[in-house]
């Protein structure tokens, strides 16, 4: 069983308000419908549609006041408008996508994923449906709601569902020495050692990694399945024909993590 996340760096235009990606959104469906890897699940992440509406609301802070209500159901509804434009694609190009809400299903504990039930989840799977899920604003039940990151879902459905990989799409090659953005220096890591002390993922090489921003949560939330031996992969998704030799299992451009 494979976990495909997409990241809102590939899905969405990140600077530009409630802008889908649309180039990218209808090649990853041709690339996910041609590499025919079953089972699958797929994840993506909010970029400019939940992101946004978050953050104005301060959702991610918790419950303070009444008027965060629609700020909290707004930034779902916008992952909602998001997966059903990214499941639409999938079906054109002939994936059996089903869109599974997170928030209707998870709660969290300090934003942790506690307890899952991953029945239905399971069902669909062995129906022969793609289920397509999101990071969420979801209901928690220590702060009131939280915001549920598309990379601590793909990993927890990864351990949860005993899947054999993980690849993470984003919109760098991998894994690099220093933010390859803000230093065109940095190299590409191309395998990546982690050791997890206390819960907190630690980067066993590589001494001279500066792994910061969005890179960084997505490596300590990918320990969790490297510690359980599922193979995690990150790949460029915005770069054609990545994402599908992944899915293949064929080599590809990207950063392996080992334990
Ligand atoms: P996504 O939205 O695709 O899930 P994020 O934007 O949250 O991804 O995280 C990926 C970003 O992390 C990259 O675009 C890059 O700018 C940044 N980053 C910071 N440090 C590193 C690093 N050492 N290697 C790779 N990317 C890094």
């Amino acid at each position: 069983m494979l976990i495909l996340k997409l990241g809102g760096s590939v899905v969405t235009h990140k600077e530009k308000p409630f802008t889908p990606h649309a180039e990218n959104i209808t090649r990853l469906a041709a690339e996910i419908a041609e590499a025919d890897a079953q089972p699958l699940v797929v994840v993506h992440g909010g970029g400019s549609y939940g992101h946004p509406v978050a953050t104005e609301y301060r959702i991610a802070e918790g419950y303070r006041e009444p008027t965060q209500l629609t700020g909290f159901s707004k930034t779902h509804q916008a992952m909602v408008d998001l997966n059903g434009i990214i499941v639409r694609r999938l079906l054109d190009a002939g994936v059996p996508a089903f869109a599974v809400s997170p928030s209707s299903f998870i709660a969290t504990e300090g934003g942790r994923i506690t307890g899952i039930d991953l029945h239905v989840v399971e069902r669909l799977i062995e129906s022969g449906l793609v289920p397509v899920l999101y990071g969420d604003a979801v209901t928690d039940t220590s702060q009131g709601f939280a915001i549920l990151s598309g990379d601590q879902l793909a990993v927890r459905l990864a351990t949860g569902l005993g899947a054999d990989r993980v690849v993470l799409g984003s919109d760098v090659d991998g894994v690099y020495t220093n933010d390859p953005k803000l230093d065109s220096d940095a190299r590409l890591i191309e395998e990546l050692s982690l050791s997890s002390r206390g819960g907190e993922a630690k980067i066993g090489d590589a001494l001279n990694t500066d792994v910061t921003g969005g890179m960084q949560g997505k490596v300590a939330e990918a320990a969790e399945a490297v510690e359980a031996g599922i193979e995690v992969l990150l790949v460029n998704a915005t770069v054609d024909g990545r994402v599908k030799a992944a899915l293949r299992g064929e080599n590809v451009i990207g950063t392996v993590l080992k334990r």
